[in-house]
């Protein structure tokens, strides 16, 4: 069988978005309106994450979007480099702060955020020469559904795309978006056009079902292959996560029994595990493992990719670590 992604040595993988710092309340409880104790800058951003994760693990890896000229943005730009990434398609804006979240979890496991990204220089990049040369010589595409929404990132993922395929390069998507969400009808046409553009999607929860626009796992299954994904890894939280391609026999891994100390990023390490891992050329059932393991390692520490591993690491990690009993 041809493997659905692209290989490694076609160039490296990228992937456009937001860049921002989290610092999080130490507490649980509800919102900012008293004063709370806080921990942080940690380096964020869903796309961050992503290509923090891909390039520990070993895949060339490459971040496209902005920081602002301040501590916040030093801190991703370093942190990304010192895994690995390429840094050439990240612009420091000279008149907008680093984008940032500040979170606080609630008793229920859900959380509250006050978010400064949208009019940040998180949001405020584009296509320019240095995007170009980076991308015309890339292997693959990842997108997260969410920097859809952004109008600068659209444009530059849509233009990644078309250079991307031309050069033989891949694509695959984290739809990122729940069931809820209304999306304005150009957002919507985006999005529809990436997934038929696909190869590899990566939802979690319901996502695969509101990408195929149809309710049912199997239904919406049966209605990517048909647009031309050709591999779908269905992130299930602590149920683990399951590999669907067509004609063949699924491929599932349980979830490895940790410790939840903080969710933020697991969905984005496994991708950036699952993602580099095909690309270097593993079966499916080696890249799960890795992907599972990475997204189980995350949730273990506190902060968005502290618990990103190299491959030693996660090779430790899935050495000493038990399963889920089902
Ligand atoms: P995110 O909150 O980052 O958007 P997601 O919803 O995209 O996450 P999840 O399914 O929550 O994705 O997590 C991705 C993968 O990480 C899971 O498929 C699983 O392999 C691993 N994982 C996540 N949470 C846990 C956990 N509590 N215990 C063990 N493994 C976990
Ligand atoms: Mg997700």
């Amino acid at each position: 069988m041809t493997s659905a992604l692209a290989p490694d040595s076609l160039g490296p993988t990228i992937c456009v978005g937001e860049i921002l710092v989290e610092i999080m309340a130490t507490s649980i409880g509800d919102g900012f309106r008293e004063p709370v104790e806080l921990v942080g800058p940690y380096p964020s951003g869903a796309p961050a994450i992503f290509i923090d994760q891909c390039a520990r693990i070993g895949g060339s890896a490459a971040m496209i979007g902005a920081v602002g000229s301040d501590d916040f943005g030093r801190l991703n730009i370093e942190r990304l480099e010192r895994d690995g990434a390429d840094v050439s398609g990240i612009a420091v804006d000279p008149d907008y702060p680093t984008g940032s979240a500040f979170v606080r979890y609630r008793a229920d496991g859900s959380r509250d955020f006050v978010y400064n990204i949208a009019k940040s220089a998180a949001a405020r990049f584009g296509w320019t020469e240095r995007v170009a040369a980076l991308v015309h010589r890339a292997g693959h595409l990842h997108v997260m559904g969410s920097a859809l929404s952004m109008p600068g990132a659209a444009e530059v993922i849509e233009a990644a795309a078309q250079v991307v395929r031309s050069r033989g390069g891949t694509i695959s998507l984290d739809p990122n978006l729940r069931k809820e969400l209304v999306l304005d009808a150009d957002t919507e046409r985006r999005f529809a056009n990436l997934v038929d553009i696909s190869d590899l999607l990566l939802p979690s929860g319901d996502e695969l079902e509101r990408a195929a626009g149809v309710d049912g796992v199997e239904a919406a299954l049966v209605r990517m292959f048909e647009r031309g994904v050709k591999e779908v890894a269905l992130k299930q939280g602590r149920d683990g996560a399951t590999v669907f391609t067509p004609g063949a026999p699924l491929i599932h891994a349980t979830a490895f029994a940790v410790e939840e100390v903080d969710p933020t990023g697991a969905g984005d390490c496994f991708g950036g595990a699952y993602v580099a891992c095909r690309r270097l050329g593993m079966p499916v059932a080696e890249a799960l493992t890795y992907a599972n393991a990475a997204g189980a390692r995350n949730v273990t520490r506190r902060g968005p990719m502290e618990g990103a591993g190299t491959r030693a690491e996660l090779d430790a990690f899935i050495a000493s670590t038990p399963r889920v009993m089902p």
